[in-house]
Parts: structure tokens; sequence; C-alpha cells
């Protein structure tokens, strides 16, 4: 393994995702030093995430956390670029396991039956090829071994763009969003839903509310790569 490896990487060098320097053999997307030096976000289960902090007015929604701290300006955004839009989503899924370790221990995934990565629209996603958070969802799964379920939820295509939109405008512009293709597989269930990058929270809220509408007697849990501050 060591040599193909070895070979693979001088026909094809690999490059940190962050700061671009070439990979040694050893290092996955990130060189060791940008690796140490992620913007982490602690998760203690004694005080309010972030993220808990804007979904817990959710009323189904029981924990949430977030890995990594997003700052446009700072190289480690790469990362999310790479996610979404440069093709390389297994970086996502080698972060979220990484993650999943950590919560696992300190209980945040426990009672965990399904794991619901936010849907992208169909055109989305056939423009981009796959959705990035099925990817980080698949990373967690590997950790606690819980299925992934693609397909419960589905989303509606927008007709409107998110970005450039005001606070207020995000939040109408997020109602009916989603819909729930199979409300009897998540009844009294405890879910996991995962997304790339936490903003206002108004998407993943708009995802909460239908899915409670659909099966009110369900638990949900939130895991996101990244937030915003
Ligand atoms: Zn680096």
């Amino acid at each position: 393994m060591g040599l193909i490896r070895a070979v693979t990487d001088l026909l094809l060098p690999r490059y940190c995702k962050v700061c671009g320097r070439r990979l040694d053999m050893g290092e996955q997307h990130l060189c060791i030093s940008c690796f140490l030096g992620m913007p982490r976000l602690e998760y203690l289960p004694e005080e309010l995430s972030l993220a808990e902090r804007i979904l817990l007015t959710e009323r189904n929604v029981v924990r949430a956390a977030s890995m990594l701290k997003y700052e446009k300006e700072s190289d480690y955004s790469k990362i999310i670029y790479h996610l979404k839009y440069y093709n390389h989503p297994s970086v996502g899924s080698w972060l979220a396991e990484i993650g999943a370790r950590e919560l696992r221990d300190k209980g945040f995934l426990d009672g965990v039956e399904m794991i619901i990565p936010l849907p992208l629209s169909s055109v989305k996603q056939r423009r981009r090829g796959y959705n990035q958070s099925a990817y980080i969802a698949e990373g967690i799964s590997r950790v606690i071994e819980i299925p992934v379920a693609d397909g419960i939820v589905t989303r509606e295509v927008s007709n409107q763009k998110q970005a450039g939109l005001g606070r207020f405008q995000r939040w109408n512009n997020a109602e009916g969003l989603f819909s729930v293709a199979q409300p009897e597989s998540l009844a009294g269930r405890h879910l996991l839903v995962v997304d790339d990058v936490m903003t206002t929270g108004a998407t993943l809220c708009s995802l909460i509310q239908t899915m409670e509408k659909a099966s009110p007697d369900i638990r949900i849990s939130v895991f996101t790569l990244a937030i915003v501050e």
C-alpha cells in the first residue's frame, strides 16, 4: 500500500487544500500544520454551542454542533470550496469522520438512529454531480454505523438564489423548500440532520419544520461541518 501511495504521489502529486503545499505520504487533504491550525470549535455538552443558540428555538431539536468556524477571508474557507465547487467532496467525509469520533466520545451522537443529509434540489445536484452533505453524512455513518437516509426528504427547485438576499428575505425564501417523501419512516426516531455550512440557520430551520410537521414525535440533532459566527 505504501509503495503504491509513493508511486502515485510521484506521478500525481497531492496538494494541501488550504496552503497548497505538496502533501507528504502520510498526509490526507491537509498538510499537518494546516490540520493542526484548523479553526476548530470544541463541543462542550454543558454549554450551548453556536449552532444550538440558533436551532434550539425549534421544538424538536435536541443538540447541535459544528466542527469549524467559517471565515470567508480565511484560507480555511478553501476547504468548503473544495467540498462544494471543486469536485473534492471526499474532504467532507474525511473531516466529518474526525469530528464524529470526537462527538461520539462526548455523547453527542447517543441515540441517533438515522442520518439525513440536507438535500439539494434535483437540478442543483445534477449540475454539481453530488450532494456534499451526503459525503459529510457518510463520514459520520462510518463512525457510528448508522445508515444515511437519502431520499426521505427532498428539496424543491427554488426560484430565487439565497446568496445576496438579506436575513429576513432568506427566512421568507426558505419556506416551503422541502418535502418529506416517506413520513412514516421518520416516526418516533432520533434523526441527525447534516449540512456543510450554517449561516443564518434559515435553511436548516425550514427543513426541521417540514420534518416536524410530517412527523411530530421526532427528535432532531444537527451537525454542520462549519458555522459562520
Ligand atoms: Zn497546508
